[in-house]
């Protein structure tokens, strides 16, 4: 595995393997990495010549109040990982080579990104969007592997994609659970033992969701009621959101029809996690 920093040295290696005419598959991250990780790494080894992740924590995709200067890294145990998936390059930029001084370009989704995450973490998609599409001019990838635990930024990069004409396959991978359900996350390494067992409340409200879809009930308000009082119930929860809507453009529902996005924001101490899962009407 070659461990890359520079912009120019990625680019010009992609631009061989294209001349070559080799399919590379690429996984952006942050690091940190979990099993979640390790199977979008899996994923992209079987769908390409070459793989490429990265690892870039990206500050324009963090508010002000937010944990970029707490986020975990460690990038031996990351190095080590990376190798063992049979990763070809780990691309890890530097912060100043990404932004330069002057820097003043960003790519905006603007519908998608008004709903859930958009609207409690304003500016996030904005810089989800504006570093993905950097770092598909430098990978220069022929495919590209999102996890759906982050649901709503696969449909911005999806759109993003379409909108702009990018000839890259976008591929949504399912969430990554540890053996008790929790939706693995490199922040749940904030979580003390028992804030780690109050976590457990948004997947288990989301089993208790569809509990309540399979017998019978569609009514969108009944759902998010007792999905919010079963999360409230958890110590150490604070509920960002629980929203059910629809699985496309994100817009609310008052009535499950067939299927319908539930989707998931919890604080927990200083970790501000998400979960989702697609409601389905059994016919
Ligand atoms: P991150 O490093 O958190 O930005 O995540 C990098 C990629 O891994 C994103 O596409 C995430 O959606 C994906 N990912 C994170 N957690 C999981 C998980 N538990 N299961 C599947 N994919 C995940």
């Amino acid at each position: 595995m070659r461990l890359i920093s520079s912009i120019k040295e990625m680019s010009a290696l992609s631009e061989r393997w294209r001349r070559e005419g080799k399919t590379i598959a690429f996984v952006p991250t942050m690091g940190y990495f979990h099993e979640g990780h390790l199977s979008l790494m899996r994923e992209g080894r079987r769908r390409g010549d070459v793989l490429v992740v990265s690892l870039f924590v990206n500050p324009i995709q963090f508010g002000p109040k937010e944990d970029l200067n707490q986020y975990p890294r460690d990038l031996e145990r990351d190095k080590a990982l990376a190798q063992k998936e049979g990763v070809d390059v780990l691309f890890v930029p530097k912060q100043e080579e990404m932004y330069p001084s002057g820097f003043q370009t960003f790519v905006e989704v603007t519908e998608l990104t008004q709903y859930l995450c958009g609207l409690s973490r304003p500016g996030h998609f904005r810089g989800v969007t504006t570093v993905v599409t950097k770092l598909f001019n430098i990978v220069k990838p022929h495919i590209a592997i999102f996890g759906l635990k982050d649901y709503q930024q696969y449909l911005v990069i999806k759109r993003m994609v379409e909108d702009l004409n990018f000839d890259i396959e976008i591929i949504g991978y399912p969430t990554v659970r540890e053996a008790d359900g929790l939706a693995m996350s490199s922040r749940n390494e904030y979580l003390s033992p028992e804030q780690r067992k109050s976590a457990l409340s948004l997947s288990q409200g989301l089993k208790l969701a569809q509990a309540l879809v399979n017998a019978g009930e569609t009514n969108v308000q009944i759902i998010v009621n007792r999905v919010t009082n079963f999360i409230k119930q958890f110590p150490y929860t604070q509920i960002d959101y629980v929203k059910i809507c629809d699985p496309e453009t994100l817009e609310d529902l008052t009535e499950i029809k067939d299927k319908a996005l539930l989707a998931l924001a919890v604080k927990i101490g200083r970790a501000r996690l998400i979960d989702n899962t697609i409601l389905e009407v059994k016919k």
